[in-house]
């Protein structure tokens, strides 16, 4: 297939890649020259235009950091210029708000669309073992699924237009609040004076089994191999954890949905990323307590 990607960053890059091993024709376009160098290097074509980009393409992919460009970039440059019958798959984290009007423009002009956010992080993009969480309807996920395969381990129908996104930042949303409460005990276990390890040990295999426990242990030295063992470098960033928070937070209001532990989750994220931290690794707020 001929396929348009937009948006080689960190993400982007290593999913367009994938996309030329899988033998499709990739067509690339980023605001950056950097970007665009490494996407040719990787086996793109690359193009100075999203316009010229997306001319004569099967389906476009993007890869954006928020909604207000992907609005732009699919009203300006995509929508209209794309051949009739292309179909269409933003794979960014945005607000469902914007992931529903951008999918109902492109419906409007009769093209298909799925948003289609991610869960992993570079590592995943690199290796093409994201998972896809997908909205839109049967058919545009049917025409998006095979895709999305040659970038992932995973993709799922999650329900119509902005369904992926809830999905998402629902996802995202419990993770912040269980990382907080796994670093909440774990402090306070070790200030009672529990070995950390022996806490990990027995509540690792009791009720208070979770992912960030289980998975992602945040405490250097203790549970599983993490990002905690390298100093809180590479893992998913702290800025990224609130920018998904801030969205949640947004949904929350727009849907009137309470949500008290997770603003609490949001307003310490906020904290810890206002102090400088935002570049660590999210379990990194294990540090304020
Ligand atoms: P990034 O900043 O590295 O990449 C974004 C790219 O978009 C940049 O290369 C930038 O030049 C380009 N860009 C910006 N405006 C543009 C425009 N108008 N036209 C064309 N290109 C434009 O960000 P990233 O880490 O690759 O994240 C991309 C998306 O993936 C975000 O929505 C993010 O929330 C989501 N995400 C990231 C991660 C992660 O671990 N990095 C994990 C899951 C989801």
């Amino acid at each position: 297939m001929k396929i348009a990607f937009i948006g080689l960053g960190n993400m982007g890059g290593g999913m367009a890649a994938n996309l030329v091993k899988a033998g499709h024709e990739v067509r690339a376009f980023d605001l950056s020259s950097d970007a665009l160098d490494q996407a040719k290097d990787n086996g793109c074509k690359t193009f100075m235009a999203a316009k010229d980009a997306v001319k004569g393409v099967d389906a476009v992919v993007s890869m954006l950091p928020n909604g207000a460009i992907v609005n732009s970039v699919y009203d300006d440059d995509v929508i209209g210029h794309a051949p009739d019958g292309a179909v269409f798959l933003d794979c960014s984290t945005i607000d469902v708000a914007t992931a529903k009007s951008v999918n109902a423009a492109a419906t409007a002009a009769g093209y298909e669309m799925v948003d289609a956010p991610v869960s992993g992080g570079i590592a995943a993009a690199n290796g093409g073992t994201l998972t896809f969480m997908v909205g839109g309807t049967k058919s545009a996920f049917k025409r998006a699924e095979p895709i999305l395969q040659a970038m992932g381990k995973a993709v799922i129908h999650a329900g119509d237009a902005g369904a992926g996104q809830t999905a998402k930042i629902c996802n995202n949303m419990l993770l912040a609040v269980h990382m907080i409460g796994t670093c909440e005990a774990m402090k306070m276990a070790e200030k009672l004076g529990l070995d950390p390890q022996t806490f990990f040990d027995i509540s690792s295999q009791s009720s208070g089994y979770n992912w960030s426990l289980n998975a992602y242990t945040p405490m250097p030295g203790v549970g599983v191999a993490s990002p905690a063992d390298n100093d809180y470098q590479g893992g998913f960033a702290t800025a990224l954890m609130l920018k998904d928070l801030r969205l949640a937070m947004e949904a929350a209001e727009g849907s009137d949905s309470a949500v008290p532990l997770s603003s609490r989750a949001a307003a310490l994220y906020e904290d810890f990323c206002g102090a400088g931290y935002g570049a660590l690794d999210f379990s990194a707020i294990i540090k304020t307590y």
